[in-house]
């Protein structure tokens, strides 16, 4: 491979950062989503903590790749960019489509089987800003962005779950 062709991580970070800022999510907006999965298990949970979370997992670069390419998608849907019947699809934020919660689905295996139920949870029951997201409808097209906040959320949910763990078995972290 050409390593000039390589894009750095640091252009993709902050190319993701900014298309949620673009979107109107704000990362204390997916913390509080992680604060509400995780409290339960862990009564001293902090929202800074889970705001902590959210930055770390969206350091990693299969979320930042699904975010990229599910937001891309949703914004020339709405510029009407995309070919029929695509473009029709999309915009009606068809529930048989799938392909929306299979990109978010498969951007959090990096974080193990707690990340998967949980974004199973968070697709079902829409937490927090996933259902304003899904019931903003006729403003603007959220189809890939509400399955993808609840991939961020459930990535940092279980990376949580299992750092507090092994903090209290004092072993370094498997999930950076
Ligand atoms: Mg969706």
């Amino acid at each position: 491979m050409n390593k000039k062709n390589v894009v750095h991580s640091k252009v993709v970070e902050q190319a993701t950062s900014e298309a949620l800022q673009r979107r109107g999510v704000e990362l204390i907006d997916i913390a509080e989503i992680v604060h509400e999965m995780q409290l339960p298990y862990n009564q001293d949970l902090t929202l800074e903590r889970c705001l902590d979370s959210v930055k770390s997992v969206l350091k990693k670069r299969e979320l930042q790749h699904a975010i990229l390419v599910g937001i891309e998608l949703d914004e020339l849907c709405e510029q009407g960019k995309l070919s029929e019947p695509l473009q029709e699809i999309i915009q009606a934020d068809e529930g048989l489509f799938g392909v929306d919660e299979t990109i978010a689905l498969g951007a959090v295996f990096t974080y193990g089987s707690i990340a998967v139920t949980t974004f199973g949870h968070l697709d079902k029951n829409k937490t927090g800003i996933i259902n304003q997201l899904d019931t903003e409808k006729g403003r603007g097209v959220n189809t890939f962005l509400d399955d993808l906040v609840a991939s961020v959320a459930a990535s940092a949910a279980s990376r949580i779950a299992h750092r507090l763990r092994d903090e209290e078995e004092a072993i370094d972290s498997q999930y950076d």
